[in-house]
């Protein structure tokens, strides 16, 4: 049995302006009797906040009846304390989106996450990060088992996964069962907790390419996942292991179980390849992922950068956010002095409305200030994480230019982004990517930098240190390691660039 407490928040956004990588969703779950699971939940989605801000949604199970709210903005503009106080229960799920499509606020509501199904008597939520790349077998699947739909619905990929568990949870009145024939045929890039009435199921697709942990709560009083541990963290969890890319875990008061071990027969062919974006960017600093410190790792970035791209400088500043551990690692190595240069307006780092054209132009003035008293007739190296279509790297410059900089030397502690990402970033075709279309040369002149460099691949990879070394680049080197995407968007590459798929 299901009741939803759906409402739909009018505190959304428009994303006009659109220059950065944007991740596309974190996940939660918690199974834990005793405790306050809607709270564990909704501070977890507090600690995930930064991958998705555009809405949140928490389910809970008593363990006879299941309940979902969700609505669109921050988790704590959804969630008050009166509304997780309804929200009593053993197990919980809960997720943070940031949406690549549907910025309509009734499709975005649509969109957000936990979605629910039913075997027609009994249902589950499911809230899921990444992508799945095989819409049409999905769709052609769905097509061939008898269900309800709602053709006014836009189906998003992870409306047709949870419509595609009804049928098999129908079909087999088995949960786990059902799971597994999702596993079997969902493609792309998923890390998705599931929840019933009667446990908490955990799955990770067989490439592992989105961060998905466990963790322990204290004095064994239960089990809690997440996309990254900077959750676990918060709610005083023991951060035990990664889940293993083709895994899928079942926690309930039995305990925690893994159903489908990552080296089973079954498993299709794919590689390991973590996106190594999630250490570039997207995690936050204090996260461990696979082993690796996220912080660690984007401090080695900026060390590494000065020995492949040293310049002559008075200061080294950071981009807010990542880009300041880089910056610091760069300064360290090189003994160029480190300096706050840029002030970060921490109050409007979501999505927000720009109206008007002359508005968007100072999009990133709403969000950076520089510090002028520190920039005015320096020489300044600026490490930031990645370039896309080069328009915010050309503002910065300006603006830090307009503060009075003498020198401006750009310094990415990521490869030059060449390739469209079809795996939960909001980059689908290569005609959006400066460095797709343009040379060095011909970026550095755009953004108007002094000198521009980006850290080589094999320089990315050496810092990172993770356990289980085996990454995605393909946003930098074209080698996906998934099978062509259906549907593949027309205009997805340039003419005269061949990728290479895993078939
Ligand atoms: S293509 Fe790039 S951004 Fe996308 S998953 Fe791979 S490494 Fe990450």
């Amino acid at each position: 049995m299901v009741s939803s407490m759906m409402a739909l928040n009018t505190t959304t956004s428009h994303d006009i302006n659109d220059d950065s990588l944007h991740e596309a969703c974190g996940v939660f779950g918690v199974w834990a009797p005793q405790l306050d699971v809607s709270r564990l939940t909704f501070f977890g989605l507090q600690a995930l906040q930064h991958r998705g801000q555009e809405s949140a949604g928490i389910a809970v199970t008593d363990g006879t009846n299941l309940v979902c709210k969700k609505g669109l903005g921050l988790a704590r503009e959804v969630f008050d304390d009166k509304t997780i106080a309804q929200l009593q229960g053993v197990a919980a799920i809960g997720h943070v989106r940031y949406s690549t499509s549907g910025k309509d606020p009734e499709i975005s509501f649509q969109m957000a996450h936990p979605l629910i199904g039913s075997n027609g008597n009994r249902s589950f939520a499911l809230a899921h990060n990444g992508t799945l790349t095989n819409v049409d077998d999905l769709i052609k699947e769905l097509k061939r088992l008898p269900r309800d739909t709602n053709s006014n619905q836009q189906v998003s990929d992870t409306q047709l996964a949870t419509d595609l568990l009804a049928q098999y949870y129908s079909e087999t009145q088995d949960m786990p069962t059902a799971i597994m024939r999702l596993m079997g045929i969902m493609r792309g890039a998923y890390s998705m907790v599931v929840l019933t009435n009667k446990a908490l199921y955990v799955l990770r697709d067989y490439s592992g390419i989105r961060p998905l942990c466990v963790g322990r709560l204290s004095e064994g009083s239960g089990w809690v996942v997440a996309s990254e541990t900077c959750a676990l963290d918060l709610i005083r969890a023991e951060p035990l292991r990664e889940v293993e890319p083709g895994e899928l875990l079942r926690i309930d008061s039995k305990g925690i179980c893994t159903l489908v071990a990552s080296d089973a027969q079954s498993q299709p062919i794919a590689r390991q390849a973590h996106c190594l974006f999630e250490y570039v960017y997207f995690a936050r600093p204090d996260s461990v992922i696979d082993g690796a410190n996220v912080y660690r790792a984007r401090e080695a970035m900026g060390r590494r950068l000065f020995h492949e791209a040293p310049v002559d400088a008075d200061i080294v500043i950071g981009v807010p956010d990542s880009g300041i551990p880089a910056a610091i690692g760069y300064a360290r190595e090189s003994g160029v002095t480190y300096s706050e240069g840029l002030v970060k307006n921490r109050y409007i780092d979501r999505t927000f409305i720009q109206p008007t054209q002359d508005l968007r132009e100072q999009g990133i003035r709403i969000k950076l200030n520089p510090l002028h008293y520190a920039v005015r007739n320096r020489r300044i190296i600026v490490v930031d994480d990645s370039i896309v279509r080069g328009s915010t790297s050309k503002q910065l410059i300006q603006m830090l230019r307009d503060a009075g900089a003498a020198e401006v030397h750009l310094r990415i502690t990521s490869p030059a982004i060449i390739w469209p990402c079809f795996l939960g970033i909001n980059t689908d075709t290569q005609e959006q990517l400066i460095a797709a279309t343009h040379t060095l040369e011909e970026t550095r002149e755009y953004i108007g930098a002094d000198s521009l460099a980006y850290l080589s691949l094999e320089g990315l990879k050496s810092c990172i240190y993770a356990e289980h070394p085996s990454y995605c680049s393909a946003c930098f080197d074209g080698d996906y390691p998934i099978s062509r995407p259906k549907p593949l968007h027309e205009n997805a590459f340039l003419p005269g660039y061949m990728p290479t798929w895993q078939e």
